[in-house]
Protein backbone atom coordinates (compact mmCIF):
# COMPACT_ATOMS: atom_id res chain seq x y z
CA UNK A 1 0.00 0.00 0.00
CA UNK A 2 1.37 3.43 -0.91
CA UNK A 3 0.89 7.02 0.44
CA UNK A 4 0.39 9.36 -2.53
CA UNK A 5 1.00 12.82 -2.55
CA UNK A 6 -0.39 14.88 -3.75
CA UNK A 7 -3.88 13.41 -4.30
CA UNK A 8 -5.83 14.77 -6.84
CA UNK A 9 -9.48 16.00 -6.57
CA UNK A 10 -12.07 15.33 -4.35
CA UNK A 11 -10.52 18.04 -1.87
CA UNK A 12 -14.08 17.80 0.21
CA UNK A 13 -13.52 14.21 1.16
CA UNK A 14 -9.87 14.69 2.28
CA UNK A 15 -11.04 17.70 4.31
CA UNK A 16 -13.44 15.43 6.25
CA UNK A 17 -11.03 12.54 6.24
CA UNK A 18 -8.62 14.95 8.41
CA UNK A 19 -11.56 16.83 10.56
CA UNK A 20 -12.97 13.11 11.91
CA UNK A 21 -9.23 11.93 12.26
CA UNK A 22 -8.17 15.10 14.14
CA UNK A 23 -11.30 15.40 16.14
CA UNK A 24 -11.69 11.22 16.81
CA UNK A 25 -14.86 11.09 15.48
CA UNK A 26 -14.22 8.33 12.75
CA UNK A 27 -17.70 7.02 12.01
CA UNK A 28 -17.34 3.27 12.75
CA UNK A 29 -18.75 1.66 9.00
CA UNK A 30 -18.38 4.13 6.22
CA UNK A 31 -19.69 3.13 2.30
CA UNK A 32 -17.30 5.62 0.35
CA UNK A 33 -19.25 5.52 -3.31
CA UNK A 34 -17.43 6.52 -6.99
CA UNK A 35 -16.91 5.25 -10.13
CA UNK A 36 -13.63 3.28 -10.62
CA UNK A 37 -10.76 4.94 -11.08
CA UNK A 38 -11.81 8.00 -9.40
CA UNK A 39 -9.21 7.32 -6.41
CA UNK A 40 -11.51 5.87 -4.04
CA UNK A 41 -8.36 3.19 -3.17
CA UNK A 42 -5.96 6.18 -2.98
CA UNK A 43 -8.19 7.98 -0.66
CA UNK A 44 -8.47 5.27 1.68
CA UNK A 45 -4.97 4.52 1.59
CA UNK A 46 -3.71 7.60 2.75
CA UNK A 47 -6.09 7.90 5.04
CA UNK A 48 -5.21 4.60 6.91
CA UNK A 49 -1.63 6.06 6.79
CA UNK A 50 -2.76 9.54 8.77
CA UNK A 51 -4.98 7.64 11.08
CA UNK A 52 -2.83 5.30 12.31
CA UNK A 53 0.68 7.02 12.67
CA UNK A 54 2.66 7.26 15.37
CA UNK A 55 3.33 10.32 14.65
CA UNK A 56 0.08 11.40 13.14
CA UNK A 57 0.99 12.95 9.93
CA UNK A 58 2.15 10.09 8.00
CA UNK A 59 5.65 9.63 8.81
CA UNK A 60 6.29 7.02 6.49
CA UNK A 61 8.93 5.86 9.40
CA UNK A 62 7.42 4.65 12.42
CA UNK A 63 6.72 0.65 12.57
CA UNK A 64 3.33 1.16 11.59
CA UNK A 65 3.84 3.39 8.34
CA UNK A 66 6.39 0.43 7.59
CA UNK A 67 4.10 -2.54 8.28
CA UNK A 68 1.29 -0.38 5.84
CA UNK A 69 3.95 0.28 3.29
CA UNK A 70 4.55 -3.22 3.28
CA UNK A 71 1.24 -4.65 3.57
CA UNK A 72 2.07 -6.56 6.28
CA UNK A 73 0.08 -4.45 9.24
CA UNK A 74 -1.45 -7.35 10.88
CA UNK A 75 -5.15 -4.89 11.83
CA UNK A 76 -5.93 -4.06 8.28
CA UNK A 77 -7.73 -6.64 6.55
CA UNK A 78 -8.09 -5.62 2.44
CA UNK A 79 -10.87 -7.73 0.54
CA UNK A 80 -12.14 -8.14 -3.11
CA UNK A 81 -15.87 -7.81 -3.19
CA UNK A 82 -15.70 -9.39 -6.56
CA UNK A 83 -13.89 -12.74 -5.01
CA UNK A 84 -15.55 -12.56 -1.49
CA UNK A 85 -16.78 -16.05 -0.26
CA UNK A 86 -18.80 -16.78 2.42
CA UNK A 87 -15.99 -19.36 4.10
CA UNK A 88 -13.60 -15.77 4.38
CA UNK A 89 -16.71 -13.71 5.52
CA UNK A 90 -17.14 -15.85 8.30
CA UNK A 91 -13.31 -16.08 9.45
CA UNK A 92 -13.28 -12.22 8.99
CA UNK A 93 -16.29 -11.64 11.32
CA UNK A 94 -15.10 -14.33 13.79
CA UNK A 95 -11.17 -12.39 13.84
CA UNK A 96 -12.68 -9.16 14.18
CA UNK A 97 -14.64 -10.76 17.54
CA UNK A 98 -10.86 -11.71 18.68
CA UNK A 99 -9.60 -9.14 21.18
CA UNK A 100 -5.74 -10.87 21.20
CA UNK A 101 -5.01 -9.52 18.03
CA UNK A 102 -1.31 -7.39 18.05
CA UNK A 103 -2.38 -4.23 16.19
CA UNK A 104 -3.52 -1.35 18.08
CA UNK A 105 -6.21 0.09 15.03
CA UNK A 106 -8.25 -2.43 13.02
CA UNK A 107 -10.03 -1.98 9.28
CA UNK A 108 -11.90 -3.97 7.31
CA UNK A 109 -11.77 -2.67 4.04
CA UNK A 110 -14.19 -4.34 1.11
CA UNK A 111 -13.89 -3.25 -2.31
CA UNK A 112 -16.37 -3.07 -4.81
CA UNK A 113 -18.66 -3.93 -2.34
CA UNK A 114 -21.63 -3.43 -5.05
CA UNK A 115 -20.91 -6.82 -6.19
CA UNK A 116 -21.42 -8.88 -2.64
CA UNK A 117 -24.25 -10.90 -2.05
CA UNK A 118 -27.22 -10.90 0.08
CA UNK A 119 -25.68 -13.51 1.98
CA UNK A 120 -22.88 -11.62 2.84
CA UNK A 121 -24.39 -8.31 3.37
CA UNK A 122 -26.74 -10.64 5.92
CA UNK A 123 -23.70 -11.75 7.66
CA UNK A 124 -21.75 -8.03 7.33
CA UNK A 125 -24.88 -6.31 9.03
CA UNK A 126 -24.34 -7.13 12.87
CA UNK A 127 -20.58 -6.11 12.16
CA UNK A 128 -21.47 -2.97 10.92
CA UNK A 129 -24.23 -2.48 13.74
CA UNK A 130 -21.89 -2.86 16.40
CA UNK A 131 -18.19 -2.54 15.61
CA UNK A 132 -15.99 -4.36 18.39
CA UNK A 133 -12.71 -4.06 18.76
CA UNK A 134 -11.75 -0.67 17.74
CA UNK A 135 -12.77 -2.06 14.16
CA UNK A 136 -13.97 0.94 10.88
CA UNK A 137 -15.76 -1.31 8.47
CA UNK A 138 -15.05 0.47 5.12
CA UNK A 139 -17.15 -0.32 1.83
CA UNK A 140 -16.18 0.82 -1.32
CA UNK A 141 -18.38 0.45 -3.86
CA UNK A 142 -18.95 2.22 -7.74
CA UNK A 143 -23.46 2.82 -6.77
CA UNK A 144 -25.70 2.80 -3.42
CA UNK A 145 -27.85 1.17 -5.31
CA UNK A 146 -27.22 -2.77 -5.47
CA UNK A 147 -26.84 -2.30 -1.32
CA UNK A 148 -29.38 -3.44 0.91
CA UNK A 149 -31.12 -0.63 2.36
CA UNK A 150 -30.04 -2.35 5.89
CA UNK A 151 -26.83 -1.79 4.85
CA UNK A 152 -27.19 1.82 3.80
CA UNK A 153 -28.82 2.62 7.16
CA UNK A 154 -26.01 1.36 9.29
CA UNK A 155 -23.61 3.30 7.32
CA UNK A 156 -21.75 6.65 7.19
CA UNK A 157 -21.83 7.38 3.64
CA UNK A 158 -19.01 9.20 1.59
CA UNK A 159 -19.61 10.57 -2.16
CA UNK A 160 -16.45 11.22 -4.69
CA UNK A 161 -17.21 13.77 -7.59
CA UNK A 162 -15.73 13.10 -10.87
CA UNK A 163 -12.44 15.65 -10.87
CA UNK A 164 -13.26 19.18 -13.28
CA UNK A 165 -10.94 19.74 -16.23
CA UNK A 166 -8.97 22.24 -14.83
CA UNK A 167 -7.98 20.47 -12.08
CA UNK A 168 -7.03 17.21 -13.78
CA UNK A 169 -4.64 19.57 -16.56
CA UNK A 170 -2.69 21.15 -13.98
CA UNK A 171 -1.91 17.42 -12.62
CA UNK A 172 -1.65 15.98 -16.08
CA UNK A 173 -0.09 18.64 -17.88
CA UNK A 174 1.38 16.09 -20.94
CA UNK A 175 -2.07 14.61 -21.71
CA UNK A 176 -3.83 17.71 -22.03
CA UNK A 177 -5.73 16.14 -25.34
CA UNK A 178 -6.70 13.07 -23.24
CA UNK A 179 -8.12 14.96 -20.34
CA UNK A 180 -11.82 14.93 -22.22
CA UNK A 181 -11.68 11.34 -22.65
CA UNK A 182 -11.18 10.67 -19.10
CA UNK A 183 -14.62 11.47 -17.73
CA UNK A 184 -13.18 14.01 -14.73
CA UNK A 185 -11.40 9.95 -13.54
CA UNK A 186 -7.84 10.78 -12.50
CA UNK A 187 -6.97 6.89 -12.55
CA UNK A 188 -7.41 6.99 -16.43
CA UNK A 189 -4.68 9.20 -16.90
CA UNK A 190 -2.47 7.84 -14.57
CA UNK A 191 -2.61 4.99 -17.05
CA UNK A 192 -2.78 7.03 -19.90
CA UNK A 193 0.66 8.04 -18.93
CA UNK A 194 1.49 5.07 -21.11
CA UNK A 195 1.13 5.47 -25.10
CA UNK A 196 -0.30 2.16 -25.54
CA UNK A 197 -2.61 1.92 -22.61
CA UNK A 198 -3.70 5.24 -24.40
CA UNK A 199 -3.92 4.08 -28.01
CA UNK A 200 -5.61 0.86 -26.51
CA UNK A 201 -8.48 3.53 -24.98
CA UNK A 202 -9.05 5.57 -28.02
CA UNK A 203 -8.91 2.32 -30.02
CA UNK A 204 -11.74 1.28 -28.02
CA UNK A 205 -13.94 4.35 -28.11
CA UNK A 206 -13.52 4.47 -31.57
CA UNK A 207 -15.36 1.21 -31.62
CA UNK A 208 -17.80 2.39 -29.71
CA UNK A 209 -18.54 5.50 -31.94
CA UNK A 210 -18.78 3.25 -35.11
CA UNK A 211 -21.24 1.20 -33.35
CA UNK A 212 -23.16 3.73 -32.71
CA UNK A 213 -22.90 5.66 -35.76
CA UNK A 214 -23.89 2.72 -38.10
CA UNK A 215 -28.06 1.64 -38.15
CA UNK A 216 -29.41 -0.78 -35.53
CA UNK A 217 -29.40 -3.89 -37.20
CA UNK A 218 -25.74 -3.69 -37.77
CA UNK A 219 -24.79 -2.67 -34.20
CA UNK A 220 -25.14 -5.85 -32.69
CA UNK A 221 -21.93 -8.03 -34.47
CA UNK A 222 -19.21 -5.25 -33.88
CA UNK A 223 -20.40 -4.81 -30.25
CA UNK A 224 -20.40 -8.71 -29.78
CA UNK A 225 -16.55 -8.24 -30.17
CA UNK A 226 -16.76 -5.72 -27.57
CA UNK A 227 -18.33 -7.95 -24.78
CA UNK A 228 -17.09 -10.98 -23.31
CA UNK A 229 -19.27 -14.23 -24.25
CA UNK A 230 -19.72 -14.78 -20.38
CA UNK A 231 -19.63 -11.09 -19.28
CA UNK A 232 -19.64 -10.81 -15.78
CA UNK A 233 -21.29 -7.43 -14.80
CA UNK A 234 -18.11 -5.29 -13.93
CA UNK A 235 -16.83 -6.58 -17.51
CA UNK A 236 -20.97 -4.83 -18.96
CA UNK A 237 -20.16 -2.15 -16.62
CA UNK A 238 -16.86 -1.06 -18.19
CA UNK A 239 -17.99 -1.17 -21.64
CA UNK A 240 -20.99 0.88 -20.63
CA UNK A 241 -18.91 3.28 -19.02
CA UNK A 242 -17.13 3.47 -22.83
CA UNK A 243 -20.16 4.10 -24.73
CA UNK A 244 -21.62 6.15 -22.23
CA UNK A 245 -18.08 8.44 -22.83
CA UNK A 246 -18.63 8.40 -26.59
CA UNK A 247 -22.73 9.63 -26.00
CA UNK A 248 -21.03 12.52 -23.41
CA UNK A 249 -18.57 13.02 -26.23
CA UNK A 250 -21.04 13.41 -28.47
CA UNK A 251 -23.60 15.99 -26.82
CA UNK A 252 -20.36 17.98 -25.90
CA UNK A 253 -20.35 18.47 -29.71
CA UNK A 254 -23.75 19.06 -30.36
CA UNK A 255 -24.03 21.76 -27.63
CA UNK A 256 -20.76 23.16 -28.82
CA UNK A 257 -18.84 22.82 -25.70
CA UNK A 258 -15.89 22.30 -26.51
CA UNK A 259 -13.76 19.64 -24.57
CA UNK A 260 -9.60 18.71 -25.30
CA UNK A 261 -9.33 15.42 -26.64
CA UNK A 262 -7.17 13.26 -29.39
CA UNK A 263 -7.51 14.69 -32.71
CA UNK A 264 -8.44 11.48 -34.96
CA UNK A 265 -11.13 10.57 -32.65
CA UNK A 266 -12.20 14.52 -32.71
CA UNK A 267 -13.25 13.67 -36.64
CA UNK A 268 -14.95 10.81 -36.15
CA UNK A 269 -16.78 11.92 -33.56
CA UNK A 270 -18.10 15.17 -35.93
CA UNK A 271 -19.54 13.29 -38.63
CA UNK A 272 -21.34 11.20 -35.87
CA UNK A 273 -22.92 14.24 -34.14
CA UNK A 274 -24.33 15.37 -37.80
CA UNK A 275 -26.06 12.65 -38.03
CA UNK A 276 -28.58 12.92 -34.71
CA UNK A 277 -29.45 16.26 -33.09
CA UNK A 278 -29.33 16.50 -29.43
CA UNK A 279 -32.95 15.13 -28.43
CA UNK A 280 -31.37 11.77 -29.81
CA UNK A 281 -28.76 12.02 -27.96
CA UNK A 282 -30.23 13.32 -24.40
CA UNK A 283 -32.69 10.32 -24.79
CA UNK A 284 -30.11 7.80 -25.42
CA UNK A 285 -28.16 8.83 -22.01
CA UNK A 286 -31.72 7.50 -20.54
CA UNK A 287 -31.62 4.31 -22.74
CA UNK A 288 -28.26 3.95 -20.96
CA UNK A 289 -28.76 4.58 -17.56
CA UNK A 290 -32.16 2.11 -17.95
CA UNK A 291 -30.02 -0.47 -19.32
CA UNK A 292 -27.46 0.48 -15.86
CA UNK A 293 -30.04 -0.58 -13.71
CA UNK A 294 -31.25 -3.40 -15.27
CA UNK A 295 -28.03 -5.24 -15.24
CA UNK A 296 -27.84 -4.28 -11.31
CA UNK A 297 -31.00 -5.94 -11.39
CA UNK A 298 -29.61 -9.03 -12.85
CA UNK A 299 -32.20 -8.96 -15.51
CA UNK A 300 -30.56 -11.00 -18.56
CA UNK A 301 -27.61 -9.10 -19.72
CA UNK A 302 -26.93 -10.16 -23.26
CA UNK A 303 -31.49 -9.26 -23.47
CA UNK A 304 -30.42 -5.88 -21.90
CA UNK A 305 -27.20 -5.11 -23.93
CA UNK A 306 -28.89 -6.10 -27.10
CA UNK A 307 -32.01 -3.89 -26.56
CA UNK A 308 -29.92 -0.65 -25.51
CA UNK A 309 -27.87 -1.31 -28.68
CA UNK A 310 -30.89 -1.51 -31.21
CA UNK A 311 -32.87 1.58 -29.52
CA UNK A 312 -29.89 3.89 -27.88
CA UNK A 313 -29.65 5.76 -31.54
CA UNK A 314 -32.74 5.12 -33.67
CA UNK A 315 -33.02 4.58 -37.62
CA UNK A 316 -32.65 7.92 -39.69
ZN1 LIG B 1 4.22 6.97 10.75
Amino acid sequence: MHYTRPLIGNAAVMHYLQKVVKNGIVPHAQIWVGPNQIGKKTFLANHLFERWCAQGKACLKCLTCRQLQHDHYAGLRWLEGSALDMATVRSVIQEAAETSLSAQHRAIVITQAEQLGIQVYNALLKLLEEPRNQITIYLLTTSLDPLPATVQSRCSVIYFQPVPVDELSVAFPDLAEYIGLANGLPGKLLRWQKPTQRQQSVQQLQDWLAIVHSVPVERLQPAARLLPDRAKAVDLNRQLDQLELVIQLLLASQTGLTTTIDPALHQQLGQAAQQYDLRHTVAALHQLATARRSLVRQVQPKLVMTNLLLNIYPSV
